[in-house]
């Protein structure tokens, strides 16, 4: 018999070790346990009652380190101390990232190699890897500040496109995190492993999982018999998510802010802070549509609104890229709609309504939104994380990857 604690989130004694979930997300992360008593896979929340931790680090000028929230805060005014999306980075040369260094507001240093990226924030520099790590570092804090015992076991997900180089700089961050990483798997394998898909014996299935986050859009088709996934095509969109509908607002409101813009500042050059207010409340907007009809807010003392319907033909033509990508992976699997058992939703952005919609009406079967769709990667991981623990002998696992 191994350690004994009490796990307090769940008021149940652990025989052994906690095994963790982790979903690495590029906009967001969060970690995931097994509850003891339950058997259920639960997202470990804060005191502050938030699950997600967003995949930002801030350094200030002596060096300190602020991860998730107070770190997003501070991405627009300080845009060179403060670094996300960091997973693109992961696994990767300068030469391999050049043709998008656009979109990183700070600074990748360009030695012209294969050499492996370094990000340079004042006279620092830091490794993806690094980076990557402080944001485990924050997340295994949380968990064992939640859990009150000590974490070193995880289970992390990465896209089912990650190359060895990436998996194996995901492994690294973890290390340096002072985590032992078990096992890297797929998110969609992750996704598919929360909602229980496949997971009797003998069943065989093969499954969509529609993943639309924050900065990125990828589509897999998975086939799972006998406790074995194997992942049959991947399509996607690396820069494509919720992020670019919170531009298309940001855009509609300088252009189209109607009555008063010109008193915001709006259209012309706004300042730092203005930008970051505009890029706050089109997010809030964003999301407050996903329930409601309309959206009224103000920034900077000025009244913004957009309805529902106005959001959703600003989006519609993002939503329609995504359906294309289905088209495609559907035809590299060489699948017809009909052929696939289960849609499972995955990813913040599939809160939006017309993706859903979309996404039910091209399948032309009702999809799998039930659990969160940001925390069910994380979930899944820690489904992995209790079956490696020895808790879980109903399942056996193996996650298999194309080539
Ligand atoms: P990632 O996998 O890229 O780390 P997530 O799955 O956490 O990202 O998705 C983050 C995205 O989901 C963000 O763009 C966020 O604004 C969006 N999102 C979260 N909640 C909602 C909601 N209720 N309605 C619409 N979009 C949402
Ligand atoms: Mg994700």
């Amino acid at each position: 018999m191994g350690k004994v604690a009490i796990n307090i989130a769940t008021g149940s004694i652990q025989k052994e070790e906690i095994i963790v979930g982790i979903d690495l997300g590029t906009t967001n992360s969060l970690i995931a346990i097994v509850r003891g008593d339950t058997h259920e896979p639960i997202a470990l929340k804060e005191i502050d009652g938030l699950t997600l931790v967003p995949s930002i680090v801030h350094f200030d000028e002596y060096g300190n380190v602020t991860v998730g929230n107070p770190a997003k805060e501070l991405l627009v005014t300080q845009p060179e101390r403060t670094i996300y999306s960091v997973k693109r980075l992961m696994g990767k040369s300068y030469n391999d990232v050049s043709h998008d260094a656009g979109f990183f507001a700070y600074n990748i240093i360009d030695d012209n190699t294969d050499a492996l990226v370094k990000i340079q924030v004042g006279q620092k520099f830091y490794s993806p890897i690094e980076l990557s790590s402080y944001i485990l570092k924050e997340l295994k804090k949380r968990a064992e500040h939640i859990l009150k015992t000590t974490i070193s076991k995880a289970v992390i997900t990465v896209p089912a496109y990650f190359n060895d180089a990436q998996r194996q700089a995901t492994r690294d961050a973890g290390r340096l995190a002072g985590l032992d990483v078990l096992r890297i798997i797929n998110e969609p394998t992750a996704a598919s492993l929360a909602y229980g898909l496949g997971a009797k014996k003998g069943e065989e299935k093969t499954i969509a999982v529609y993943d639309l986050g924050g900065g990125t859009f990828d589509i897999s088709i998975l086939t799972i018999s006998n406790g074995i996934f194997e992942v049959l095509s991947t399509h996607g969109d690396t820069y494509l998510g919720g992020d670019d509908m919170d531009n298309l607002l940001v855009r509609y409101w300088q252009e189209d802010g109607g009555e008063g813009s010109s008193d915001l500042g709006f259209g012309s050059s706004l300042d730092k802070s203005l930008m970051q207010q505009l890029r706050v409340t089109a997010e809030k907007a964003k999301k407050h549509l996903s329930t409601n009809d309309v959206f009224e807010g103000e920034i900077n003392g000025k009244q913004v609104h957009i309805t529902k319907q106005e959001f959703n033909d600003l989006v519609q033509p993002l939503i329609d890229r995504t359906i294309t990508a289905c088209t495609s992976a559907l035809k590299d699997a060489g699948l017809t709609t009909a052929q696939i058992d289960a849609v499972v939703m995955v990813g913040g952005s599939t809160r939006v309504p017309l993706v859903k919609e979309s996404v039910r009406k091209f399948f032309g079967r009702d999809v799998h939104d039930e659990l969160n769709p940001d925390e069910v990667v994380a979930l899944g991981a820690a489904v992995q994380a209790d079956i490696l623990a020895g808790n879980n002998t109903e399942m056996l696992l193996l996650d298999v990857t194309p080539l």
